[in-house]
């Protein structure tokens, strides 16, 4: 009989999100109640104003072939975002429509990594990356712990360059950056990214530069592209999705902005050899998102808020769970070497499960993370402070089992 399945690791990939959902899920048939703070997913509907858009768009029949590289009004639409809100430069023909970040961030992938060329991912990492990266024949990743040390307090610009410029190798091609960070919280400021800059420029280096969590920022933290650095924005791809900002997770859109030296290759990535371009009325409801009222972004972003500040609160006498203050997107990320004892941290996991909360092992994020655990704010407010409550209940509890 011949092999099924291509031989290749990337098609064998597990996913550790999907481990934490089917047991969550299995409790939750034997009637357990589950409070689900593991899974990215805005609790929010969409806006309503976007939906009509589709709906109207599908209507007046925008339902055919699309102009593979996105909607041209879209594409105006999101160059008068990137100046306005990025202090980004683009062309129309700069800017690609993609399914989602994901979809972008793959194209991103094709674009730039040849066979023997390697990524070097700062991290914690988004648990995608591996398969990306793996789905780019021949190159490979290679993962810098960063993000932990570049809070309030961690290492300065200079240090940051230092320890990048030692981790580099003669292969690596460029460097995948994700701030707001995903799952840290961590927002870098201009002057660490200028740090990166200076080392992408001295080394001839790619930078993809991941902001999905653009809009979701707190305690007065400022986001800085960092396509908008001087002379980094001909060697930056960037990438932004819908998901997050405009609760769109099911819509599949998202954009790519790169030089104009990359026009040649976005072009056929999108048109041929990936999903040939994205359902005009869907790309109509995203021009509706970008161009129409930005309240519910700020709703949306003051909700997430407030469930941070219960989190973190409900936890700050927990002594065996640490949690730094997040400054973006809406995730916490706690150390749990207390927490966890002598077992390691699927165990812990587990034993939170037990508990009903559902939480994803910092190891989702990069071997090195396994004191570790991401907890996201994205669900019901009730379910955040619930949840923080059982931790802290079963934390304090003297006797252990
Ligand atoms: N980048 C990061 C850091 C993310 O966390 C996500 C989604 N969780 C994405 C990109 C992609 O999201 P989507 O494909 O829904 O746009």
């Amino acid at each position: 009989m011949p092999q099924l399945i291509a031989d290749r690791p990337v098609l064998h990939a597990t996913s550790d999100l999907a481990r934490v959902m089917a047991a969550a899920k299995a409790r939750e048939k034997a009637g357990e109640r589950i409070l689900h703070l593991e899974r990215g997913e805005p609790d929010f509907d969409t806006p309503p104003h976007i939906v009509e858009a589709l709906a109207k768009a599908a209507r007046d029949g925008a339902t055919h072939y699309p102009d593979q590289r996105g909607d041209v009004g879209l594409r105006e639409a999101l160059v008068a975002k990137l100046e306005r809100e990025n202090r980004m430069t683009a062309h129309p023909d700069d800017i690609v429509v993609t399914a989602g970040g994901t979809h972008g961030l793959f194209l991103a992938m094709q674009a730039l990594l040849s066979a023997g060329d390697e990524l070097l991912v700062l991290s914690p990492h988004w648990m995608a990356l591996p398969k990306l990266v793996g789905f780019a024949a021949g190159a490979s990743m290679r993962s810098l712990p960063v993000y932990l040390e570049l809070g309030p307090g961690g290492w300065s610009p200079a240090e940051f360059a230092d320890r990048l410029r030692a981790a580099l190798a003669p292969n690596t091609k460029g460097i995948y950056l994700n701030t707001p960070n995903n799952p840290t919280g961590v927002v870098l400021g201009r002057a660490h990214l200028e740090a990166l800059a200076a080392v992408a420029g001295e080394r001839d280096l790619w930078i993809i530069s991941d902001e999905a969590y653009e809009h979701l920022l707190y305690d007065g933290a400022k986001h800085v592209s960092f396509a908008s650095l001087p002379g980094m924005a001909e060697r930056t791809l960037s990438v932004y999705t819908f998901s997050k900002s405009y609760a769109m997770t099911g819509w599949r859109v998202g954009y790519v902005v790169a030089p104009p030296a990359m026009r040649a290759v976005f072009g056929p990535l999108l048109a041929f050899y990936t999903t040939h371009g994205v359902f005009p009325a869907t790309q109509l409801a995203a021009l509706a998102a970008v161009a129409g009222p930005q309240d519910c972004v700020e709703a949306m972003r003051s909700a997430y808020d407030e469930r941070r500040r219960l989190l973190l609160g409900g936890l700050r006498d927990c002594a065996a769970i640490h949690t730094p203050v997040p400054l973006g997107a809406f995730y916490a990320f706690a150390n749990i070497r207390e927490a966890r004892g002598d077992g390691d941290v699927w165990a812990l996991v587990e034993q939170w499960l037990a508990i009903g909360v559902a939480a994803l092992p910092g190891t989702a994020f990069g071997e090195a993370f396994g004191d570790w655990v991401r907890l996201a704010m994205c669900t019901r407010r009730e379910d955040v402070e619930e949840a923080a409550r059982r931790l802290a209940a079963h934390h304090a509890a003297p006797a252990r089992a």
